[in-house]
């Protein structure tokens, strides 16, 4: 069974393709500047690279040529072959978990268009235009939502009036459920218990932690919103929505534009007056500059604030787990994270943790807590659940 897995920008698609019978990758890659005349349309297998400049107008047309290009290679008999297209979808209204798309999916998608401005518009189009124009091959959203329902009452609600919970879900949803479920299961592997408590760290564009016990998620940094929780790389995260008044009446600003301003050009961003991407900022740190040095300490305080609240809520950990673009490639981030925490029997060896690369342990001899670098695979897991949903749909 093959499943390709999308990841859609407004102007762009990737891919990966995957053959479920042995989960390798057999190819990835994908169109940018869609609806340009000159999109470009690449596909990388067997380590070779191509590349071909095409108009593609839309999402639909980008999705049909790259898969004629995987059958020009014979990554598939033809674009028949392809059992399903998976998506790491983020949130929907009444939804969450794994779901094969249709129009009540895309509706529920729809309805969450202004909360999750980033991510459902540019989906909910291109599933649209896909569901339309390749209506043969079944479209499967995997809720970032889902890996967290199993969150205690206790950590999943605001403690706001119930009936807004009850009647209009505004509770701790949670995020980077692919990221989390990933390095649970994972970690959960290389400690050999399947009781084991964990703390995963996805610290990258977009960050968040998450306290797992046996596999099942506990509590999460991120909320109704992946607005919420950690700064993001341009989003703000936890903020006072009682400084909104003070805000619209100080700067003569809509609450649309301070929400965009929150939603776009806060975070790392904001604070550093500088760059969104941490390799800019840390290095502006390093040059004296004081916003970027103050950016980083606000992000490193925010994940040990999240870090000690989950070592409570676990009654300690037995892993420590650091993924996505920052967790995986800043030593510094980790070491500051992880500074002066040897009386959680949190013990980093610098040495390892310097030259680490790829998935490994940089915890020392006299670490209680395991620390790991763990590159994570959400495709994978969206391709798991794409196969498992479409086995469910036939089954029922
Ligand atoms: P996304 O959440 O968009 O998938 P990534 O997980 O790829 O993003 O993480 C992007 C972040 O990782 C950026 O802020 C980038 O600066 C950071 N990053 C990538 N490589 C490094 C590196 N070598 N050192 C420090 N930060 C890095």
């Amino acid at each position: 069974m093959k499943i390709l897995i999308a990841n859609l920008g407004s102007t762009s698609f990737k891919y990966r393709l995957f053959d479920m019978t042995d989960e390798q990758v057999l190819a990835r890659g994908g169109v940018e500047r869609i609806g340009s005349p000159q999109s470009k349309c690449f596909v990388e297998a067997d380590g070779s690279r191509e590349e071909m400049t095409i108009a593609a107008k839309d999402h639909a047309v980008a999705v049909k040529l790259c898969l004629q290009q995987l059958t020009d290679k014979r990554r598939l008999a033809s674009p028949k072959e392809l059992a399903a297209i998976g998506f790491k979808a983020v949130h929907a209204k009444g939804i969450t978990g794994v779901h094969r798309v249709d129009e009540k999916v895309l509706a529920a998608m729809e309805a969450f268009n202004d909360i999750v401005p980033a991510h459902n518009p540019p989906y909910v189009k291109a599933m649209r235009l896909l569901a339309k124009e390749l209506p043969d091959i079944p479209l499967v959203a995997a809720f970032e939502t889902g890996f967290h329902e199993t969150i205690p009452p206790s950590e999943k609600h605001y403690a706001i009036p119930l009936e807004w919970a009850e009647k209009h879900g505004i509770k701790r949803w949670g995020f980077h459920g692919a990221s989390h479920r990933y390095i649970s299961e994972r970690a959960t592997k290389w400690l050999g218990n399947p009781e084991a408590k964990i703390i995963s760290c996805h610290l990258g564009g977009s960050s968040s932690l998450c306290a797992i016990k046996a596999g099942k998620s506990q509590a999460t940094s991120m909320g109704m919103t992946p607005q919420s929780g950690l700064p993001q790389n341009n989003r703000v995260g936890d903020f006072d929505p009682f400084a909104l008044p003070a805000l619209i009446r100080a700067t003569g600003k809509t609450l649309d534009e301070l929400l965009a301003i929150l939603a776009n050009q806060s975070g790392l961003e904001g604070l550093s007056g500088k760059s969104n991407d941490l390799r800019d900022v840390e290095q502006a740190a390093l040059n004296g500059d004081v916003k970027a040095r103050l950016a980083l300490d606000v992000y490193i305080a925010s994940v040990r604030h999240y870090l000690g609240a989950y070592l409570v809520l676990l009654g300690g950990a037995d892993a420590i787990v650091f993924t996505g673009g920052i967790g995986e490639n800043s030593s510094t981030m980790r070491a500051a994270i992880c500074k002066d925490l040897t009386w959680f029997g949190i013990d980093l060896a610098a040495d390892k943790n310097k030259s680490a690369k790829g998935e490994t342990r940089i915890d020392g001899p006299t670490s209680r807590v395991q620390v790991w670098i763990m590159p994570t695979n959400e495709e994978l897991i969206v391709a798991r659940q794409s196969r498992d949903c479409l086995a469910f749909s036939l089954a029922s």
